[in-house]
């Protein structure tokens, strides 16, 4: 059995869907069990209107219209009739009153408002694939399959106790194409939970996993994984294998296209994944496994992510101080502050921390051991490749890039394994500093 997964822009139009049901077509030998997101195309944005919709009701004004308009669209273009999804839009319009009514969104209906694009979409797919294909196939909902979670709203995990059982109910379809929901799962107590924005990736390693697939492909809009995200850098090109750890940094430091999660399954399980094309399906994509080739390159890819504060702590208390990181840590830790990069000097400390921390708190609490300086709107860029580990002179082919760009770095970090070299620069220089390391690393 292989996972397969179709991302929101694989299933964005009624073109791409039955794009992807060809490709379907074309694995059935291999046994595929396919994961779906939400329709996500520039003209139908599900999850995004969701939570738009459920804002404005929030604001006293629940109207359904832009997403039933959009999710009967799609169907429509595929010829299908509306009763496929319309109790689902009933509910959704009801979930919306509710929202109105009461003035409130808990993080378990802001969950339960983003479950209507995955569980409206893998009904489409799977009637296409009938009724189109002639493929026998069961629309099933991972909270159906028994996909349990622990229950944390917004950024659950997988609870591997079930997997066992997911297996069996997997298996309880025989020999039909079962379509299942990405990024969803069900809590202890039965409430549907996300894995987080993007996490249908993660859903499918999940499900690789638990049935023990021999691969698990993730099929997206480019071909695979890229020298750096091709929306920064357009002459970027397809890297043909990474390792799961030089997959995780990428995905870590931002390059959108594997969840960041997506690899603790695969990595666990062994599972190889293969990141490939929906538009363009000769193209042989991104391998991840564990047994890469060197390369000859110099780095495998560059990733950036915006929105990263900086926070820097001063104390001369620090100097000779032993506890002291241990304390700075510890506020952050309760925060639940999640650390990308960290300098450190005799009487300072660096971090960086993304926007949507809880940093304000924790940044009144730091000034107990020093003076506290927040600093917005940063970006991280980070070169990923163990090809960089114990070669002489690739940080300084970096930061001359860099300064030839007039980009000025506030930090900069490299770890003990050499995989990577992460740069703190200013938010409006990240794609100028793309495009100078790609032209320098990969040219
Ligand atoms: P999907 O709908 O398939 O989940 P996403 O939009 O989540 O697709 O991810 C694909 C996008 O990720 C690409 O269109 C690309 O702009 C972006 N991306 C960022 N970094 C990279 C990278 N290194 N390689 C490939 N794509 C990347
Ligand atoms: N539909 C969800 C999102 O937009 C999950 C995903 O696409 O992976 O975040
Ligand atoms: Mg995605």
């Amino acid at each position: 059995m292989i996972v397969m997964k179709f991302g929101g822009t694989s299933v964005g139009t009624a073109a791409s869907i039955r794009a992807t049901c060809e490709i379907i077509k074309s694995r059935l030998d291999r046994k595929p069990f396919v994961v779906v997101s939400a329709h996500n195309s520039p003209t139908c944005r599900m999850t995004d209107t969701l939570l738009k919709s459920a804002d404005a009701a929030l604001a006293g004004n629940p109207d359904p219209s832009e997403v039933i308009a959009l999710q009967r669209g799609v169907c429509s273009d595929l010829g299908l009739d509306h009763s496929l999804v319309d109790d689902l839009l009933e509910r959704f319009s009801n979930l919306l009153q509710g929202i109105a009514m009461i003035g409130e969104i808990s993080p378990r209906t802001l969950d339960l408002v983003m479950s209507f694009g995955e569980r409206m979409s893998h009904r489409v797919v799977s009637k296409v694939l009938n009724d189109e294909f002639g493929i026998r196939s069961d629309a099933v909902s991972s909270m159906d399959l028994g996909l349990l979670t622990d229950g944390i709203f917004g950024e659950s995990q997988p609870d591997e106790s079930c997997y066992a059982e997911v297996k069996k109910n997997v298996e309880s379809y025989g020999d039909s194409v079962i379509i299942t929901t990405g990024f969803l799962g069900k809590g202890p107590d039965g409430h549907i939970t996300t894995l987080g924005r993007g996490g249908s990736d993660y859903s499918a390693t999940i499900f690789g996993a638990a049935v023990g697939a021999a691969e698990v492909e993730i099929w997206t809009d480019v071909d695979g994984v890229m020298t750096a995200d091709p929306k920064s850098a357009p002459e970027a090109t397809s890297v043909s294998e990474l390792s799961f750890a030089e997959a995780s940094e990428l995905s870590w430091y931002g390059a959108k296209v594997l969840h960041p999660a997506t690899m603790i399954p695969s990595q666990k399980f062994g599972i190889p994944v293969r990141v490939l094309n929906t538009h363009n399906c000769s193209a042989p994509g991104t391998l991840i496994h564990d047994d890469v080739a060197k390369s000859t390159a110099i780095a495998k890819s560059i990733a950036h992510k915006k929105q990263i504060n900086m926070v820097t702590i001063t104390s001369s208390r620090m100097l000779g101080m032993p506890g002291f990181m241990a304390k700075v840590f510890e506020v952050c830790s309760r925060h639940q502050l999640d650390i990308h990069m960290i300098a450190t000097s005799e009487v300072s400390i660096t971090l960086t921390i993304p926007k949507d921390s809880n940093l304000k708190e924790a940044a009144e609490e730091l000034k107990k051991y020093g003076e506290v300086v927040v600093e917005h709107n940063k970006a991280i860029v980070c070169i990923v490749g163990a090809e960089m580990a114990g070669v002489p002179g690739v940080a300084s082919k970096v930061t001359t890039a860099l300064a030839k760009a007039g980009v000025n770095i506030h930090m900069i970090s490299q770890g003990a394994t050499e995989i990577n070299i992460a740069l703190l620069v200013e938010q409006d220089d990240a794609e100028k500093s793309v495009k100078a390391l790609h032209a320098e690393l990969f040219a």
